[in-house]
């Protein structure tokens, strides 16, 4: 994604200056260096990021994103984000958005090896083209994730349900799934249910029910999944948080991967089988989910 502003903020301005929160953000050149190479991001991917979409000018779901946020920092031991501060900062970057689909990132790293303060910083991009995805679909492989479904609550330093900066296992699998023949990956547990995709969340329509797997096995809970689910009760279907079996990615009436930017890509062969693509609800959600939301 092509960086078209940045900002890096503050985030341990003093109290008295954060009543200014402008003063706390720095405008810098997104394509000259900003960060130090001592920087705990970049040396060990010790950090929490959000990526939220932004429509016209609309930067949807900031409260979702900002409570995701917060909660990445309290399971990674990070000092808790300030989100007044946080929201001035995106409202600033939202500013330069133009017309059309982008995305903004806020990044909060730990901070420089042996310092004291964590840094943070926030992008502004243009969003990669989605119109393929989106009405066509994805072809998805399924992943093993090398862990069973117990695996989050024996393990919480895994950090599983935390938005960290540590993706290389994610872009590893998208590459896996690349060379497989398919466009994305859809990981499961090794007792075979589903997870997430590397960067998306799963949703199933199984009859005039739609499910999702819970997110205490170990996945983020996704803020454009909740926006549907919350979009398709209002319509009347049924919503569920479930275990979800691999061989129901198949079996589904139809089958979504959703997330803030690319939004709501159809599902249309697993494992190279094919499977079909409800047009006309997936533009229905696509249309819902491109409208201003809070
Ligand atoms: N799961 C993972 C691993 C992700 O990286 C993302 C997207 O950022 C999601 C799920 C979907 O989350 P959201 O809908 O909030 O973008």
């Amino acid at each position: 994604m092509m960086l078209r502003f940045a900002l890096v903020v503050d985030p341990v301005a003093s109290e008295d200056r954060r009543h200014e929160f402008s003063d706390t953000f720095t405008v810098i050149d997104p394509a000259a260096p900003a960060v130090q190479v001592g920087d705990l991001s970049a040396q060990r991917g010790d950090g929490i990021f959000e990526s939220l979409g932004v429509v016209d000018g609309h930067v949807q779901e900031i409260e979702p994103h900002l409570a995701r946020l917060a909660n990445s920092a309290r399971l990674c031991d990070l000092p808790a984000p300030h989100l007044d501060q946080w929201r001035a900062a995106i409202e600033r970057v939202a500013a330069e958005a133009g017309p059309g689909e982008s995305a903004i990132k806020l990044i909060l790293s730990r901070g420089i090896e042996h310092g004291s303060a964590p840094t943070a910083w926030i992008t502004l991009a243009e969003a990669p083209d989605s119109a393929g995805a989106r009405t066509e679909g994805v072809r998805v492989v399924t992943l093993d994730r090398g862990y069973a479904s117990d695996v989050p609550e024996r393990a919480p330093w895994l950090l599983l349900g935390a938005k960290t900066l540590s993706y290389a296992v994610n872009m590893a699998a998208i590459r896996e799934a690349k060379r497989r023949g398919a466009d994305d990956a859809v990981f499961v547990t090794s007792d075979g249910f589903v997870l997430e995709a590397p960067t998306a969340s799963i949703v199933l329509r199984l009859d005039d029910r739609f499910v999702t797997p819970t997110p205490s096995a170990g996945i983020l809970h996704g803020t454009t999944q909740r926006s549907l689910f919350a979009f398709l009760e209002r319509r009347g279907f049924g919503t569920d948080y479930a275990t979800v079996p691999a061989e129901d990615l198949v079996r589904a009436d139809a089958a979504w991967i959703l997330s803030s930017v690319r939004l709501a890509a159809p599902i249309s062969a697993v494992d190279g089988r094919e499977r079909a693509v409800d047009r006309t609800l997936t533009d229905e959600i696509n249309a819902y989910l491109l409208s201003p939301r809070d």
